[in-house]
Protein backbone atom coordinates (compact mmCIF):
# COMPACT_ATOMS: atom_id res chain seq x y z
CA UNK A 1 0.00 0.00 0.00
CA UNK A 2 1.12 3.38 -0.67
CA UNK A 3 1.73 5.91 2.52
CA UNK A 4 0.92 8.96 0.66
CA UNK A 5 -0.83 9.37 -2.63
CA UNK A 6 1.86 10.99 -4.75
CA UNK A 7 0.20 14.25 -7.16
CA UNK A 8 -0.86 13.36 -10.17
CA UNK A 9 1.43 15.09 -12.39
CA UNK A 10 4.90 14.42 -10.21
CA UNK A 11 6.34 12.21 -12.94
CA UNK A 12 5.72 15.29 -15.42
CA UNK A 13 8.51 17.77 -16.22
CA UNK A 14 8.34 20.43 -14.71
CA UNK A 15 8.21 22.93 -18.44
CA UNK A 16 5.17 24.48 -16.51
CA UNK A 17 3.97 26.66 -13.61
CA UNK A 18 0.45 24.51 -13.85
CA UNK A 19 -2.48 26.50 -12.53
CA UNK A 20 -4.42 24.17 -10.02
CA UNK A 21 -7.34 23.83 -12.40
CA UNK A 22 -7.93 21.38 -14.90
CA UNK A 23 -11.23 21.46 -17.22
CA UNK A 24 -13.01 18.44 -18.66
CA UNK A 25 -15.15 20.38 -21.25
CA UNK A 26 -15.65 22.80 -23.49
CA UNK A 27 -18.29 24.78 -25.14
CA UNK A 28 -17.19 27.66 -27.37
CA UNK A 29 -15.76 30.35 -25.71
CA UNK A 30 -17.06 28.22 -21.99
CA UNK A 31 -15.36 25.67 -20.07
CA UNK A 32 -16.21 23.48 -17.07
CA UNK A 33 -13.40 21.94 -14.80
CA UNK A 34 -14.30 18.86 -12.78
CA UNK A 35 -16.83 20.34 -9.95
CA UNK A 36 -18.95 21.53 -12.64
CA UNK A 37 -17.78 24.72 -12.47
CA UNK A 38 -18.34 27.59 -15.61
CA UNK A 39 -15.46 29.44 -16.48
CA UNK A 40 -14.71 32.40 -19.63
CA UNK A 41 -12.27 31.67 -21.95
CA UNK A 42 -10.37 34.62 -23.17
CA UNK A 43 -7.17 33.16 -24.47
CA UNK A 44 -8.48 30.09 -26.99
CA UNK A 45 -5.87 27.74 -25.89
CA UNK A 46 -3.36 30.47 -26.59
CA UNK A 47 -5.13 31.80 -29.94
CA UNK A 48 -5.33 27.66 -31.20
CA UNK A 49 -9.32 26.94 -30.77
CA UNK A 50 -10.34 30.40 -32.43
CA UNK A 51 -13.78 28.50 -33.12
CA UNK A 52 -14.55 27.59 -29.78
CA UNK A 53 -13.91 24.54 -27.96
CA UNK A 54 -16.10 21.38 -29.39
CA UNK A 55 -17.64 22.83 -32.22
CA UNK A 56 -19.88 20.36 -33.85
CA UNK A 57 -18.95 20.63 -37.74
CA UNK A 58 -15.09 19.89 -36.50
CA UNK A 59 -16.14 17.02 -33.54
CA UNK A 60 -18.07 15.20 -36.35
CA UNK A 61 -15.00 15.59 -39.38
CA UNK A 62 -12.64 14.36 -36.60
CA UNK A 63 -14.88 11.21 -35.89
CA UNK A 64 -15.65 10.44 -39.62
CA UNK A 65 -12.01 10.80 -40.74
CA UNK A 66 -10.89 8.49 -37.40
CA UNK A 67 -13.10 6.20 -38.95
CA UNK A 68 -12.09 6.50 -42.23
CA UNK A 69 -7.76 6.89 -42.20
CA UNK A 70 -5.84 8.82 -39.84
CA UNK A 71 -2.20 8.39 -41.72
CA UNK A 72 -0.29 6.83 -44.83
CA UNK A 73 2.48 9.02 -44.75
CA UNK A 74 4.03 10.96 -47.13
CA UNK A 75 5.52 8.21 -49.85
CA UNK A 76 1.70 8.61 -51.27
CA UNK A 77 -0.43 11.43 -52.40
CA UNK A 78 -2.35 12.91 -49.76
CA UNK A 79 -6.02 14.48 -51.16
CA UNK A 80 -6.76 16.21 -47.97
CA UNK A 81 -3.09 17.69 -47.93
CA UNK A 82 -3.34 18.75 -51.54
CA UNK A 83 -6.82 20.20 -50.91
CA UNK A 84 -5.76 22.35 -47.80
CA UNK A 85 -2.06 23.64 -49.71
CA UNK A 86 -4.82 24.73 -52.69
CA UNK A 87 -7.05 26.53 -50.28
CA UNK A 88 -4.32 28.29 -48.12
CA UNK A 89 -1.94 29.24 -50.94
CA UNK A 90 -5.30 30.85 -52.78
CA UNK A 91 -6.36 32.63 -49.32
CA UNK A 92 -3.05 33.73 -48.94
CA UNK A 93 -1.93 34.75 -52.11
CA UNK A 94 1.13 31.90 -51.57
CA UNK A 95 2.14 29.41 -54.37
CA UNK A 96 3.55 26.08 -52.38
CA UNK A 97 3.04 24.54 -48.95
CA UNK A 98 4.54 22.49 -46.97
CA UNK A 99 2.74 20.96 -43.75
CA UNK A 100 4.19 19.82 -39.86
CA UNK A 101 2.40 19.35 -36.45
CA UNK A 102 3.56 22.83 -34.75
CA UNK A 103 4.21 26.64 -35.25
CA UNK A 104 7.68 25.70 -34.30
CA UNK A 105 8.39 23.17 -37.35
CA UNK A 106 6.87 25.56 -39.63
CA UNK A 107 9.47 28.25 -38.84
CA UNK A 108 11.86 25.61 -39.06
CA UNK A 109 10.54 24.87 -42.61
CA UNK A 110 11.37 28.61 -43.52
CA UNK A 111 14.56 28.88 -42.05
CA UNK A 112 15.76 26.16 -43.95
CA UNK A 113 14.05 27.62 -47.21
CA UNK A 114 16.32 30.81 -45.86
CA UNK A 115 19.03 29.10 -45.83
CA UNK A 116 18.97 27.41 -49.13
CA UNK A 117 17.79 30.84 -50.57
CA UNK A 118 21.04 32.12 -49.76
CA UNK A 119 23.35 28.97 -51.09
CA UNK A 120 21.42 29.40 -54.24
CA UNK A 121 22.58 32.47 -54.19
CA UNK A 122 26.13 31.42 -53.17
CA UNK A 123 25.99 33.30 -49.99
CA UNK A 124 28.35 30.18 -48.02
CA UNK A 125 27.23 31.58 -44.35
CA UNK A 126 23.50 32.95 -44.81
CA UNK A 127 22.30 35.14 -42.05
CA UNK A 128 18.64 35.83 -40.74
CA UNK A 129 17.12 38.83 -39.58
CA UNK A 130 15.36 38.78 -36.80
CA UNK A 131 13.76 40.76 -33.56
CA UNK A 132 14.12 41.84 -30.25
CA UNK A 133 11.68 40.09 -28.46
CA UNK A 134 10.44 37.94 -31.24
CA UNK A 135 8.91 34.66 -30.19
CA UNK A 136 9.46 31.76 -33.36
CA UNK A 137 9.64 28.65 -30.76
CA UNK A 138 11.15 26.23 -28.91
CA UNK A 139 13.07 24.14 -30.93
CA UNK A 140 17.33 25.08 -30.86
CA UNK A 141 17.04 26.96 -34.09
CA UNK A 142 13.77 28.60 -33.53
CA UNK A 143 14.80 29.30 -29.80
CA UNK A 144 18.11 31.22 -31.17
CA UNK A 145 16.03 32.89 -33.65
CA UNK A 146 13.75 34.02 -30.36
CA UNK A 147 14.60 37.27 -28.89
CA UNK A 148 14.28 36.95 -25.40
CA UNK A 149 17.00 35.82 -23.29
CA UNK A 150 15.40 34.22 -20.70
CA UNK A 151 14.06 31.21 -22.95
CA UNK A 152 17.45 31.07 -24.25
CA UNK A 153 18.79 30.49 -20.55
CA UNK A 154 20.85 27.72 -20.09
CA UNK A 155 20.87 26.27 -23.73
CA UNK A 156 23.61 27.44 -25.21
CA UNK A 157 25.52 27.45 -27.60
CA UNK A 158 22.51 28.52 -29.86
CA UNK A 159 22.69 28.25 -33.04
CA UNK A 160 24.51 30.75 -35.33
CA UNK A 161 23.34 32.41 -38.72
CA UNK A 162 21.30 35.03 -36.86
CA UNK A 163 21.45 38.72 -36.75
CA UNK A 164 18.94 40.63 -34.35
CA UNK A 165 17.62 43.94 -34.52
CA UNK A 166 15.02 46.07 -32.78
CA UNK A 167 11.46 45.62 -33.72
CA UNK A 168 9.63 48.57 -35.76
CA UNK A 169 12.55 49.90 -36.26
CA UNK A 170 13.93 50.69 -40.13
CA UNK A 171 16.88 52.75 -39.45
CA UNK A 172 18.17 49.35 -37.38
CA UNK A 173 17.37 47.33 -40.76
CA UNK A 174 19.42 49.96 -43.04
CA UNK A 175 22.25 49.78 -40.63
CA UNK A 176 22.29 45.51 -40.32
CA UNK A 177 22.02 45.28 -43.94
CA UNK A 178 25.42 47.94 -44.64
CA UNK A 179 27.08 45.76 -41.55
CA UNK A 180 26.49 42.03 -42.95
CA UNK A 181 26.41 41.66 -46.62
CA UNK A 182 25.65 37.42 -46.17
CA UNK A 183 21.17 38.63 -44.81
CA UNK A 184 19.56 36.06 -46.84
CA UNK A 185 15.60 36.74 -44.96
CA UNK A 186 14.28 38.33 -42.42
CA UNK A 187 11.60 36.82 -40.00
CA UNK A 188 9.17 38.80 -38.20
CA UNK A 189 5.70 38.57 -36.57
CA UNK A 190 3.51 41.59 -37.71
CA UNK A 191 2.32 42.03 -34.15
CA UNK A 192 4.33 40.30 -31.45
CA UNK A 193 2.50 38.02 -29.24
CA UNK A 194 4.81 36.61 -26.52
CA UNK A 195 6.51 39.56 -27.36
CA UNK A 196 3.69 41.52 -25.21
CA UNK A 197 0.89 42.38 -27.91
CA UNK A 198 3.34 45.09 -29.89
CA UNK A 199 2.51 46.19 -33.33
CA UNK A 200 4.54 46.62 -36.27
CA UNK A 201 3.90 50.01 -38.00
CA UNK A 202 2.31 49.81 -41.52
CA UNK A 203 4.54 51.99 -42.92
CA UNK A 204 7.26 50.14 -41.15
CA UNK A 205 6.42 46.49 -42.94
CA UNK A 206 6.48 48.57 -46.53
CA UNK A 207 9.51 49.78 -46.11
CA UNK A 208 10.80 46.15 -44.97
CA UNK A 209 9.09 45.07 -47.71
CA UNK A 210 11.38 46.82 -50.34
CA UNK A 211 14.44 46.95 -48.76
CA UNK A 212 14.05 42.43 -49.06
CA UNK A 213 13.43 43.33 -52.46
CA UNK A 214 16.24 45.43 -53.07
CA UNK A 215 18.27 43.10 -51.41
CA UNK A 216 16.90 40.32 -52.69
CA UNK A 217 16.05 38.71 -49.17
CA UNK A 218 13.21 36.66 -48.10
CA UNK A 219 10.41 38.24 -46.17
CA UNK A 220 9.45 35.65 -43.96
CA UNK A 221 6.33 36.20 -41.89
CA UNK A 222 5.61 34.15 -38.46
CA UNK A 223 1.80 34.16 -38.68
CA UNK A 224 1.51 31.67 -36.38
CA UNK A 225 -0.44 33.65 -33.47
CA UNK A 226 -1.81 36.83 -35.98
CA UNK A 227 -3.01 34.53 -39.24
CA UNK A 228 -6.00 32.76 -40.09
CA UNK A 229 -8.87 35.85 -38.94
CA UNK A 230 -7.19 36.57 -34.95
CA UNK A 231 -6.15 40.46 -35.59
CA UNK A 232 -9.35 40.96 -37.88
CA UNK A 233 -8.12 40.39 -41.38
CA UNK A 234 -7.31 36.84 -42.96
CA UNK A 235 -3.70 37.73 -42.21
CA UNK A 236 -1.37 40.24 -40.02
CA UNK A 237 0.21 41.60 -42.90
CA UNK A 238 -2.62 42.71 -44.85
CA UNK A 239 -2.99 44.92 -42.60
CA UNK A 240 0.28 46.96 -44.15
CA UNK A 241 -0.97 45.36 -47.61
CA UNK A 242 2.37 43.74 -48.44
CA UNK A 243 2.59 40.04 -49.39
CA UNK A 244 5.32 37.93 -47.69
CA UNK A 245 7.29 35.26 -49.71
CA UNK A 246 7.33 33.12 -46.84
CA UNK A 247 4.42 32.69 -44.10
CA UNK A 248 4.14 29.85 -41.05
CA UNK A 249 0.77 29.08 -40.02
CA UNK A 250 -0.37 27.07 -36.97
CA UNK A 251 -2.57 27.56 -34.08
CA UNK A 252 -5.59 28.19 -35.12
CA UNK A 253 -5.75 25.75 -37.97
CA UNK A 254 -6.57 22.88 -36.45
CA UNK A 255 -8.38 24.92 -33.56
CA UNK A 256 -6.42 22.18 -31.51
CA UNK A 257 -5.55 19.04 -33.95
CA UNK A 258 -1.95 19.61 -34.16
CA UNK A 259 -0.71 21.19 -37.91
CA UNK A 260 1.77 23.79 -38.92
CA UNK A 261 2.41 25.29 -42.53
CA UNK A 262 5.18 26.99 -44.51
CA UNK A 263 4.03 28.90 -47.22
CA UNK A 264 6.09 29.86 -49.84
CA UNK A 265 5.69 32.31 -53.14
CA UNK A 266 8.27 33.69 -55.74
CA UNK A 267 12.13 33.03 -55.32
CA UNK A 268 11.15 30.39 -52.32
CA UNK A 269 8.46 28.51 -54.01
CA UNK A 270 10.64 25.67 -55.24
CA UNK A 271 13.47 25.74 -52.82
CA UNK A 272 12.58 22.55 -51.56
CA UNK A 273 13.51 19.16 -53.67
CA UNK A 274 12.12 15.50 -52.90
CA UNK A 275 14.80 14.26 -49.82
CA UNK A 276 15.78 17.99 -48.54
CA UNK A 277 12.73 18.36 -45.30
CA UNK A 278 9.68 16.28 -44.14
CA UNK A 279 7.90 15.16 -41.20
CA UNK A 280 6.46 11.84 -40.49
CA UNK A 281 3.21 13.20 -39.19
CA UNK A 282 3.18 16.29 -41.18
CA UNK A 283 -0.03 16.90 -43.31
CA UNK A 284 -1.92 13.91 -42.73
CA UNK A 285 -5.45 13.42 -43.60
CA UNK A 286 -7.11 13.71 -40.29
CA UNK A 287 -5.18 17.24 -39.38
CA UNK A 288 -5.45 18.55 -42.88
CA UNK A 289 -9.10 17.64 -43.31
CA UNK A 290 -9.69 19.86 -39.86
CA UNK A 291 -8.06 22.54 -41.35
CA UNK A 292 -10.39 22.41 -44.42
CA UNK A 293 -12.89 22.24 -42.18
CA UNK A 294 -11.65 25.60 -40.48
CA UNK A 295 -11.13 27.33 -43.21
CA UNK A 296 -14.83 26.59 -44.23
CA UNK A 297 -16.20 27.42 -41.35
CA UNK A 298 -13.84 30.58 -40.92
CA UNK A 299 -14.92 31.49 -44.74
CA UNK A 300 -18.48 31.17 -44.21
CA UNK A 301 -19.05 33.06 -41.01
CA UNK A 302 -16.58 35.35 -42.27
CA UNK A 303 -14.60 35.24 -39.03
CA UNK A 304 -12.05 37.82 -39.91
CA UNK A 305 -14.73 40.38 -40.37
CA UNK A 306 -16.00 39.00 -36.66
CA UNK A 307 -12.93 39.32 -35.09
CA UNK A 308 -12.37 42.97 -36.36
CA UNK A 309 -15.61 44.06 -34.91
CA UNK A 310 -15.27 42.33 -31.71
CA UNK A 311 -12.11 43.29 -31.03
CA UNK A 312 -12.79 47.18 -31.67
CA UNK A 313 -15.31 46.52 -28.93
CA UNK A 314 -13.10 44.53 -26.40
CA UNK A 315 -10.12 47.86 -27.02
CA UNK A 316 -12.58 50.26 -26.75
CA UNK A 317 -14.55 48.37 -23.36
CA UNK A 318 -11.27 47.95 -21.91
CA UNK A 319 -9.91 51.31 -22.71
CA UNK A 320 -12.92 52.72 -21.14
CA UNK A 321 -13.26 50.39 -18.30
CA UNK A 322 -9.45 51.24 -17.50
CA UNK A 323 -9.18 54.65 -17.67
CA UNK A 324 -7.29 56.22 -15.36
CA UNK A 325 -6.05 53.57 -13.30
CA UNK A 326 -3.09 53.69 -11.52
CA UNK A 327 -1.43 50.31 -12.80
CA UNK A 328 -2.06 50.38 -16.64
CA UNK A 329 0.32 51.80 -18.81
CA UNK A 330 -1.02 50.76 -22.45
CA UNK A 331 -4.23 49.07 -23.62
CA UNK A 332 -3.36 48.08 -27.06
CA UNK A 333 -4.00 45.25 -29.55
CA UNK A 334 -5.75 44.52 -33.09
CA UNK A 335 -8.24 42.51 -33.54
CA UNK A 336 -9.26 40.11 -31.36
CA UNK A 337 -5.80 40.42 -29.90
CA UNK A 338 -4.78 42.37 -27.01
CA UNK A 339 -2.66 43.66 -24.84
CA UNK A 340 -3.16 44.69 -21.31
CA UNK A 341 0.24 46.53 -19.80
CA UNK A 342 0.77 46.66 -16.12
CA UNK A 343 3.59 49.29 -14.38
CA UNK A 344 4.31 45.30 -12.44
CA UNK A 345 5.09 42.05 -12.44
CA UNK A 346 1.34 40.86 -12.78
CA UNK A 347 2.02 37.36 -13.14
CA UNK A 348 -0.38 36.69 -9.84
CA UNK A 349 -3.50 37.93 -11.95
CA UNK A 350 -3.71 34.50 -14.02
CA UNK A 351 -4.35 32.35 -10.93
CA UNK A 352 -6.62 35.49 -9.71
CA UNK A 353 -8.60 35.43 -12.58
CA UNK A 354 -9.34 31.96 -12.20
CA UNK A 355 -9.91 32.07 -8.99
CA UNK A 356 -11.94 34.81 -8.21
CA UNK A 357 -13.35 36.01 -11.74
CA UNK A 358 -13.88 32.23 -13.35
CA UNK A 359 -11.64 33.62 -16.72
CA UNK A 360 -8.70 32.41 -18.27
CA UNK A 361 -6.15 34.94 -19.22
CA UNK A 362 -2.35 34.74 -19.44
CA UNK A 363 0.16 37.17 -18.61
CA UNK A 364 3.22 37.48 -21.14
CA UNK A 365 6.93 39.37 -20.62
CA UNK A 366 6.02 39.46 -17.08
CA UNK A 367 4.09 42.65 -17.02
CA UNK A 368 1.46 42.55 -19.84
CA UNK A 369 -1.96 41.04 -19.67
CA UNK A 370 -2.71 38.99 -22.81
CA UNK A 371 -6.27 38.22 -24.25
CA UNK A 372 -6.89 35.83 -27.30
CA UNK A 373 -10.99 35.30 -26.99
CA UNK A 374 -12.35 32.56 -29.28
CA UNK A 375 -13.16 34.47 -32.60
CA UNK A 376 -16.46 32.82 -32.33
CA UNK A 377 -17.61 34.86 -28.97
CA UNK A 378 -20.63 37.05 -28.76
CA UNK A 379 -20.81 40.45 -27.61
CA UNK A 380 -22.24 39.54 -24.53
CA UNK A 381 -19.05 37.14 -23.32
CA UNK A 382 -16.59 40.16 -25.09
CA UNK A 383 -18.40 42.44 -22.81
CA UNK A 384 -17.74 39.93 -20.10
CA UNK A 385 -14.50 39.73 -20.30
CA UNK A 386 -14.14 43.86 -19.67
CA UNK A 387 -16.00 43.75 -16.60
CA UNK A 388 -14.17 40.59 -15.37
CA UNK A 389 -10.99 42.27 -16.04
CA UNK A 390 -12.07 45.61 -14.34
CA UNK A 391 -12.79 43.73 -11.26
CA UNK A 392 -10.06 41.84 -11.31
CA UNK A 393 -7.74 44.66 -11.94
CA UNK A 394 -9.29 46.84 -8.75
CA UNK A 395 -9.48 43.98 -6.03
CA UNK A 396 -6.01 43.30 -7.28
CA UNK A 397 -4.72 46.42 -6.98
CA UNK A 398 -6.65 46.89 -3.58
CA UNK A 399 -4.83 43.86 -2.00
CA UNK A 400 -1.34 45.60 -3.58
CA UNK A 401 -2.03 48.69 -1.51
CA UNK A 402 -3.43 46.46 1.51
CA UNK A 403 0.10 45.26 1.59
CA UNK A 404 2.61 48.09 0.13
CA UNK A 405 5.53 46.00 2.34
CA UNK A 406 4.94 42.56 0.47
CA UNK A 407 4.82 44.50 -2.45
CA UNK A 408 7.84 46.20 -2.27
CA UNK A 409 9.54 43.52 -1.25
CA UNK A 410 8.83 41.25 -4.09
CA UNK A 411 9.53 44.09 -6.83
CA UNK A 412 13.22 44.54 -4.87
C1 LIG B 1 3.10 29.85 -30.61
C2 LIG B 1 4.05 30.48 -31.54
C3 LIG B 1 5.13 29.76 -32.09
C4 LIG B 1 5.45 28.34 -31.70
O1 LIG B 1 4.44 27.44 -32.00
P1 LIG B 1 4.48 25.97 -31.34
O2 LIG B 1 3.30 25.29 -31.96
O3 LIG B 1 4.36 26.14 -29.86
O4 LIG B 1 5.77 25.35 -31.71
C5 LIG B 1 5.94 30.40 -33.02
N1 LIG B 1 5.72 31.68 -33.36
C6 LIG B 1 4.71 32.41 -32.85
C7 LIG B 1 4.51 33.82 -33.28
C8 LIG B 1 3.85 31.84 -31.91
O5 LIG B 1 2.87 32.57 -31.38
Amino acid sequence: MQKAMQPLDSRLMKAYARQPVSFVRGRGARLWDEHGTEYLDAIAGVAVTSLGHAHPEIAAVIAEQAGLLLHTSNVFRIDWQERLGQRLCALAGMETAFFCNSGAEANEAALKLARLHGHRRQVARPQILVMDNGFHGRTLATLSATGNPAKQRGFEPLMPGFVRVPYDDIAAVHHAAAQHGDIVAVLIEPVQGEGGIRLASPDYLRQLRSLCDRHGWLLMLDEIQTGLGRTGAWFGHQHAGIAPDVMTLAKALGNGIPIGACLARGPAADLISPGQHGSTFGGNPLACRVGCTVLDIMESEDIPGRARQLGRRLLNGLQQALHGHPDVLAVRGQGLMVGIELNRNCQDLVGRALAQQRLLITVTRESTIRLLPPLICDERQIDDIVTRLACLLESASAAQAGAPAAGQLAAA
